[in-house]
Parts: structure tokens; C-alpha cells; sequence
């Protein structure tokens, strides 16, 4: 038998209405934002993300599906969006049409990670980019979107979490700081940290190994070494926060897996969710146009995991949608009626109608049985003595009760239905 690939899921039509109800409610909240959808290829050339999210991040080291395509050009699908999108606005030249482009999307991503509840090879992810200005206004525009997006889901048990990672010089001051304190510990820390140390050492803070917790606990805090500016930034961000009502923790040992981050990060994590409970991350990233481009272009972010929130409603037994069911079911109870019942079907699904009817030659039992499964609201028989007198029998499923209508009088029955 052929199988999904693992890591990968089919969404079922059960599960399918959720997720509609998710998009839908991130396109509305987009919008009230100003937030315009963007579209990208679902692959790009492979030095897209090399250059944009950094050689040394565990995405593009060990995570990302490259290939090389028939004319021998490396693609890799999307493990991210950010770079995606700034590589568009530097490709059409937004930045120059508009001062600031903000936009969001919806689509799949893929990591080769090691899959587990929340955790897939395709996956999917919403976010949104406001790409242009360098303003603490957009950061904490930014938090307050992705927060409000998760609340009118009606997800309860978040936790907002912020740091500044700085600016490049004073964030290469305190590596070199943090080196010096790990320097003696290295071969205390576990293996994939004493890596870390060498290739991205702030990622050391990423660790779960107690080991490297332990270790880790008594480092110099890179908050504390920020510059005057970021640190007024960062004021911002909180002030701005507490102003509209949106809880906050700082965690200074938030430095988040990719590279190009710069000043503020964060995470919305949920307590409903285990090991994997970032529902939410993001930060500003000015530094990653020029990176991938020609020109310098800021800009600040988030992507959340539409996986990981709907396991959390399902945790948190939050009901999003409920499968629709049918408006009528059309039992036929004369085998030689069905071009009158498919018609019928016909012209009531034109007025508006989800009308389901038998395709199988079943019996009236079985229909009613399909009907009642589909939790139709009304159920009309077509055939037997009520047929032979021009007549259909209408009967309301709620409560049992029937009329009985002309075989031509189909509006009659719209009208009964729709109440
Ligand atoms: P990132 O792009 O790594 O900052 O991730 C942003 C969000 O995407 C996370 O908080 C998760 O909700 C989701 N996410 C990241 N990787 C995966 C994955 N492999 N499977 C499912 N969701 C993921």
C-alpha cells in the first residue's frame, strides 16, 4: 500500500472546516490590520535561505528538502517564509513604490525534522511581514496581531514571551563575553552545544540538555549588554504592550533558531500544548535584505503554526466548527424515480439548498439511515401512493411533524426549509 511520506499528513474533509475557519479568521484579523495577502512559490533557488536564514542554523544545516532540479539548479522548498517575501519585495521593487509594505500568507513549509506531535515535515504556517520601517511601533504591532489572532481563536493558556537580541556589534560584544564564560565549561556542555559553541553560540540557550541548563543559568544575559538605542526600543515595545493589555514575560535566553534576527524577538507559547508549545515566533530582521539583496530594507515579523494551534484548541476542547449538515435528503421510494429525484436535487441545490440524495438503489431504510447521518434538517419522500397523487411527502426531522406538498410546488418547500 502507498503512504502519506512520513511527516506528512492528509487533512482529512472531518478536519478540513477547522482549518478553513482558521484561515478565514487570519484573513479578516489581516485585514483589519492592513495586512495584504502574498503568494510565493512553494520552492526557490537554494541560496535564497542559505544566505538569508544562515549557513549555521539547524534549518539550513540539517533541515531543508534540496534537490537538484533536471538543468541541475539547486531548489529547496520552503522550510520559511521571511525570506521568501523579502526576496520578493527586493525582486519587484515594493520598497520603492511604497515606504512600507506590510502583507501576510498562508501556506505549507518544510523541514526534514524528526516528526512528532506538532511537529511535521510539511507543515503549515500563517505570519505576517511588515517590511520598511525600523519602528518599535511595527514590533509591537506585530506581538498584538499574532496575540489577537490566537485570543479570537479563543486560546487561553498563553504566554507572551520578548527579548532584544541587540544589533550586530553589541550582540558580537557579548559573544565574545559568552565565550569567555563558557570557555573553561566546554567539555561539560553536551555534544550538539559544544558545537553550537563554535558555529552559533547563542543557540547554546536553546538547549534542553539539563547539562547545558545548569551552565547556562549563570551566563552573562545579553539584555544587559545592550546599547542605549535598543534598549529604548525595547522600552517601547513593553510600554506598548502594558498600554493595550497584552501579558508579557521578558526571557533574555529567547534567541530563536534563525539568524537574521535583530533587536526585538518573540515567542507566543501555550501551556495546553507539550514539549512542542511555540505556537508563535518572530522578530525584527534588518539585516536580512541586504543579506540576500542589494539594498538594506528593515523589517519585523511572525509566522505561527497552524498545527500546533489547533492541537492546542484540541487540548484546550475548543470547539472551532461544527461539520455542516445537510438542508434535505431525498428519499426515493420507487426505484424508477430517479430522474424526477436527481432533478429535483438539481433545481434545489440551485435555490441555495446542500441536498444530498441516494446514488445506489438502496433501500428506504438505508436512506433514511444516510439521511439521519448527515444530520439532514428535512427529509422528502418521492414515490409511492402520496407520488401517484401528484403529492410529495415533506417530514421535519427535528420533531417528526409532515406536510404533504404538490409534486410542482418545489418553491413551497424552499420556503419551509429556509424557514
Ligand atoms: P519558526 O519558523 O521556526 O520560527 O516557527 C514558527 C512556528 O511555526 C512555530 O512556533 C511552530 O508553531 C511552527 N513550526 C515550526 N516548525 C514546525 C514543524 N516542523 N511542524 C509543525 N509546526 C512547526
Amino acid at each position: 500500500m502507498i503512504k502519506t511520506i512520513y511527516g506528512t499528513k492528509d487533512i482529512l474533509p472531518d478536519a478540513v472546516s477547522n482549518w478553513n475557519y482558521i484561515e478565514n479568521l487570519v484573513r479578516s484579523q489581516m485585514q483589519l490590520f492592513n495586512y495584504r495577502e502574498i503568494r510565493t512559490p512553494v520552492f526557490e533557488e537554494t541560496v535564497l535561505f542559505k544566505r538569508g536564514i544562515g549557513e549555521s542554523t539547524d534549518i539550513v544545516s540539517k533541515e531543508m528538502y534540496t534537490f537538484a532540479d533536471r538543468s541541475e539548479t539547486s531548489i529547496t522548498l520552503k522550510p520559511e517564509m521571511t525570506a521568501c517575501v523579502v526576496r520578493s519585495v527586493l525582486e519587484h521593487s515594493l520598497d520603492k513604490i511604497s515606504p512600507l509594505n506590510k502583507f501576510f500568507y498562508i501556506s505549507p513549509m518544510f523541514r526534514q525534522e524528526r516528526p512528532q506531535a506538532g511537529r511535521l515535515r510539511q507543515f503549515h504556517q500563517f505570519g505576517a511581514e511588515a517590511i520598511g520601517v525600523s519602528s518599535p511601533l511595527l514590533d509591537a504591532e506585530m506581538i498584538i496581531l499574532a496575540y489577537s489572532i490566537l485570543k479570537k481563536i479563543g486560546l487561553k493558556n498563553l504566554v507572551v514571551k520578548i527579548n532584544s537580541l541587540g544589533i550586530p556589534s553589541t550582540r558580537e560584544n557579548y559573544k565574545n563575553l559568552l565565550r569567555e564564560f563558557l570557555k573553561d565549561k566546554i567539555s561539560k556542555l553536551s555534544e550538539e552545544s559544544q558545537k553550537r559553541f563554535k558555529t552559533n553560540i547563542l543557540r547554546i540557550f536553546d538547549s534542553k540538555d539539563e547539562r547545558d541548563q545548569n551552565i547556562i543559568q549563570n551566563a552573562p544575559l545579553l539584555l544587559e549588554h545592550l546599547d542605549n538605542d535598543s534598549l529604548e526600543k525595547f522600552e517601547v515595545v513593553k510600554k506598548i504592550l502594558l498600554d493595550n493589555s497584552v501579558p508579557f514575560e521578558i526571557d533574555s535566553k529567547l534567541v530563536r533558531g534563525l539568524d537574521y534576527y535583530t533587536e526585538t524577538t518573540f515567542e507566543i507559547i501555550s501551556k495546553s500544548v507539550g514539549s512542542q508549545s511555540a505556537l508563535c515566533g518572530g522578530g525584527r530582521y534588518d539585516l536580512l535584505a541586504e543579506q540576500i539583496g542589494d539594498r538594506k530594507i528593515p523589517g519585523v515579523g511572525f509566522a505561527a503554526g497552524i498545527e500546533r494551534i489547533l492541537l492546542a484548541c484540541e487540548n484546550e476542547k475548543i470547539e472551532l466548527t461544527k461539520n455542516p449538515s445537510a438542508d434535505l435528503y431525498i428519499v426515493r421510494i420507487d426505484q424508477n424515480l430517479m430522474s424526477k429525484v436527481y432533478s429535483i436535487a438539481v433545481s434545489l441545490r440551485e435555490q441555495g439548498l446542500l441536498v444530498e440524495l441516494d446514488y445506489a438503489a438502496r433501500s428506504v431504510k438505508s436512506q433514511m439511515r444516510e439521511a439521519n447521518k448527515l444530520g439532514a434538517d428535512f427529509v422528502l419522500f418521492v414515490g409511492g401512493d402520496e407520488y401517484k397523487r401528484g403529492e410529495l411527502l415533506l417530514k421535519k426531522m427535528t420533531d417528526g411533524s409532515q406536510q404533504i406538498l404538490n409534486i410542482n410546488s418545489l418553491n413551497e418547500i424552499i420556503k419551509i426549509i429556509k424557514g
